[in-house]
Parts: structure tokens; C-alpha cells; sequence
């Protein structure tokens, strides 16, 4: 009987192993942490054999293949051994798309995976489809596909994840844009995690679709290199050459497969970035046949993903907006871009090497005041206070609600966008914009 061990028992590695189980393989699964109790149970109750806390490599390297999560590095020393042995080492979501027949849209890029990939679901959703959401979000794509049957398959991919995918093709594919992150896992190489998230094309056919953002420097200058044999599906902000999907006189205009057009106004989520958001979501939609009817109805009373532009509070004149998942340079460049009053910015956390130029035009434009919320503000100091603007140095959510309340003027904004990622003060940038939500409610 075949073997196959997962290492990392999360969402993902817990459903793999539930589907590894069902199909009959010789199924092991081994987490160096500690598993979460309802994984255990999980994996208890079908019957799967599981060791926490190690990596017991008589366990391991006899396997014929490995399904690896997609956060152990690849060069964790078991992940070497298990190379130089030759062991196949696969992702979750490659594995699970060897057991279904279902139409598979998948979502990656560097900014708003989360958001389109929720926007897709939400308007495939509403129109009725038998449509299920996976990958980084909700359950596991092998998970639904042991204990599910649906139709079509919404997927977030990190780069991660695409590292180990080999045979998996995605029916349509989207690619929002390629800005340099998570660098530290990619040899400090661009070009390795921008092939990492070119691969969301690889074994595409002339039947498939390829939607991407067309003034993605990165994306327009490496897509021959690519070669890409899916049906291209450019989209941009403006009318140009070969956007089929774009905005023109207010009208948002998806020109393929099926002419479609509404309102830039009616769209729920606002700001340029949430625009090719929605033009990618609806461009999908459209593809899969959803009527205009649907889309333009979901594309307007979508809710928005917490964390990201989420409109918190009015308080006494003065608008709350959490942005916590801004953990990034870039996403923060967009979040004060849509910002239609003058905004008191909260700024800092753990910084990945940022560097702060793209943003400091905005900030001379759009802001009034910064906080600095932070373990280690120096660098915040030495880059933002020559700007000249009030600044306040504060350890925590509390204060730094406070700081930016007692700083704000009567028709500004308060946004919390810190550009870092959380864990100097926060388990995770949920909790960092939970207590942002808290505190902002108890003013
Ligand atoms: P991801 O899942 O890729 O991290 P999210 O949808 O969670 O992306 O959005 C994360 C942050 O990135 C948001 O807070 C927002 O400020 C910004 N953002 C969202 N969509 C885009 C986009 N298309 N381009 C650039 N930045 C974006």
C-alpha cells in the first residue's frame, strides 16, 4: 500500500491526511508543534495515525510521497533529507485536485487574494452555484473534496502553496499583481517568487483563462517568458490597447467573454486597488456564465473581508477604517490612496526591511498626523518626522487609539494601516485590528 506522510497538521495538512485516509493510502501524519485539539480529533476519528512535538524520520522517509504545509521552509532539515532521497513532496491543494472533477478559479499575487477570492465566492454564491471556497481561507480544499461534492472550487494560493503544485491546473487562473514580499523564502531572489506565482498557469490549455492586471510591471514584462498558453484576460483601470476589462465615463466595462457594464459607483468595495479587485472578480464570474443580473447585484452588496478597509466606527465626526492586514508597504500605498479626507495614519509593528519611499508622497498629501505603534520606532522616527507632520510614539492599541482620537479633527480619518507585520505587540494581525475595533468602540 502506498505511503503517504504530511508533515504540519493545520487546515491544510489535517484534510489532506482525512482524504490520503479515505483513499485508502498508508496514511501518517507528523507535526513538530503541537496540534490544535480539534485537528487531533479530527485526525483521531478517521482513524489516522499522528505524532506532535517531533519529526521521527523512521516514520517519514519511508513514505512514497509527502504533502507537505505550505509554512515549512523548504530547506527544514527534513524537508532536505526527504529531497535527497528523492521523495516526491506535493501540496495539499495538488493533491486534492487529483480526486475532483470540479472547475478550480484560483487566486494569487502579492496584494488582495483574500478579498477577490471572497468577492468571486460571494457572487458565485449568490447566483446560486454549488461553489466551494478554499485555500487559505475557510476549510481545506481536501477536506470538502473528502466530505463535499461541489461544482466549482474558489482557491487563494500563496506562493507557498504553489511551490509544490506540479500536475494541478486551474481553470482560470488570476494573478492581481507581483510586488516583492516574503523574500526571506525565496533566496532573497525576485525571480524566484515571481516564478512562484506564475506557476497559478502552468498546465493551462487554450481552454483555460488567464486574468491578470495589466500594468503589473512585473507581470507585463515576464509573461512571454512564461509562456502562457491559456486565453489571456488583461484588465486595468483605464481604457488601453489590450485591457478587455476596465473603467471608462464611470462605467465599469468587461468587454469578454460576454459584453457587461455597471456603475463604478454601485460597487461595494471602494478605493483603486478594491476596483481591480472587483474587475478581476467579475471578469471570473462572467467566464463561468454568472448573469449580469448576478454580478451586478453581488458586485454591490458585498460586505467587504474584516481587516481590510473595514469601516469600524463614526465617532463624533472622526471615521475609524482597519486596515490591520496591510502588512505590507505596498497595500498601506493603497489604503491612503482611497482616502477621501485627511487621515491620522497608524504606522509600525515588526518591519519585513521596508523600505518607505512609495508611500511618502501619500503621506505628505493625505495625512495630518502619524502614530508610531511599535516595539522599535526609530526607523519610523528617522524616515517620516522630517516630513514635519504631529507624531506620536505609542506601545500600544490603547494609546495608539487614543493618540490618533486626540490628534484628529472633526471630518478626518483615522486609519489603521501599519505596513508591519504584528507580532512585536499582537499574536496576529487579526488581533491587532480586534483590539484597534475595541478600543475604537470604548472612546
Ligand atoms: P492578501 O490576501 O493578498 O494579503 P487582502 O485581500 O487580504 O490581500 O488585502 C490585504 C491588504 O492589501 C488590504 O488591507 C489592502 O490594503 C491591500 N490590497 C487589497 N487589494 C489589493 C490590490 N489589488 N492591490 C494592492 N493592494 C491591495
Amino acid at each position: 500500500m502506498k505511503r503517504i506522510v504530511i508533515l504540519g497538521a493545520g487546515e491544510s495538512g489535517a484534510g489532506a491526511a482525512v482524504l490520503a485516509q479515505l483513499k485508502g493510502f498508508d496514511t501518517f501524519v507528523s507535526d513538530m508543534s503541537i496540534i490544535k485539539d480539534h485537528y487531533k480529533e479530527l485526525l483521531s476519528n478517521h482513524n489516522i495515525a499522528w505524532e506532535e512535538g517531533q519529526h521521527t524520520e523512521d516514520l517519514i522517509l519511508n513514505a512514497d510521497e509527502i504533502i507537505k504545509s505550505p509554512g515549512i521552509p523548504n530547506d527544514a532539515p527534513i524537508i532536505l533529507k526527504l529531497k535527497a532521497k528523492g521523495t516526491p513532496i506535493i501540496s495539499e491543494i495538488e493533491f486534492a485536485g487529483r480526486y475532483t472533477n470540479a472547475k478550480m478559479i484560483c487566486i494569487t499575487g502579492s496584494n488582495g487574494k483574500t478579498t477577490t477570492t471572497s468577492l468571486i465566492y460571494h457572487i458565485f454564491k449568490s447566483a446560486g452555484v454549488n461553489v466551494g471556497l478554499a485555500g487559505n481561507i475557510g476549510k481545506s480544499l481536501a477536506l470538502q473534496v473528502a466530505t463535499e461534492s461541489h461544482d466549482y472550487y474558489i482557491i487563494e494560493l500563496s506562493s507557498f502553496q504553489l511551490d509544490n503544485m506540479y500536475d494541478f491546473k486551474a481553470d482560470i487562473a488570476v494573478l492581481m499583481n507581483i510586488t516583492p514580499d516574503h523574500l526571506d523564502r525565496y533566496d532573497h531572489n525576485m525571480q524566484n517568487y515571481i516564478d512562484a506565482k506564475f506557476r497559478i498557469a502552468q498546465n493551462q490549455t487554450s481552454e483555460d483563462a488567464f486574468i491578470f492586471w495589466n500594468d503589473d510591471p512585473i507581470i507585463k514584462s515576464q509573461l512571454d517568458k512564461h509562456g502562457i498558453h491559456a486565453h489571456l484576460y488583461p484588465f486595468s483601470a483605464m481604457k488601453e490597447n489590450d485591457a478587455i476589462a476596465y473603467v471608462e465615463d464611470n462605467e465599469v466595462i468587461i468587454n469578454e467573454p460576454i459584453a457587461f457594464n455597471m456603475e463604478q459607483e454601485k460597487l461595494a468595495l471602494t478605493g483603486t486597488h478594491n476596483l481591480y479587485n472587483s474587475l478581476a472578480a467579475g471578469i471570473s464570474a462572467n467566464l463561468a456564465g454568472i448573469t449580469k443580473e448576478h454580478i451586478r447585484k453581488a458586485l454591490s452588496d458585498f460586505k467587504g473581508v474584516e481587516h481590510r478597509l473595514e469601516k469600524v466606527a463614526r465617532v463624533r465626526g472622526i471615521d475609524f477604517i482597519n486596515d490591520s492586514k496591510a502588512t505590507n508597504v505596498n497595500s498601506c500605498w493603497y489604503a491612503l490612496q482611497s482616502m477621501t479626507t485627511k487621515a491620522i495614519l497608524i504606522i509600525g509593528g515588526k518591519d519585513k526591511g521596508n523600505d518607505y519611499t512609495e508611500i511618502e508622497d501619500l503621506v505628505k498629501e493625505k495625512c495630518s498626523a502619524l502614530v508610531y505603534l511599535g516595539l522599535h520606532n526609530e526607523k519610523l522616527h528617522d524616515f517620516f518626522d522630517p516630513i514635519g507632520l504631529p507624531v506620536a510614539d505609542v506601545q500600544s492599541m490603547k494609546d495608539a487609539v487614543d493618540a490618533a482620537y486626540h490628534m484628529a479633527k472633526k471630518g478626518e480619518t483615522v486609519l489603521l494601516s501599519p505596513c508591519c507585520a504584528s507580532f512585536d505587540l499582537f499574536k496576529s494581525y487579526e488581533d491587532r485590528g480586534d483590539q484597534f475595533k475595541k478600543y475604537v468602540c470604548d472612546l
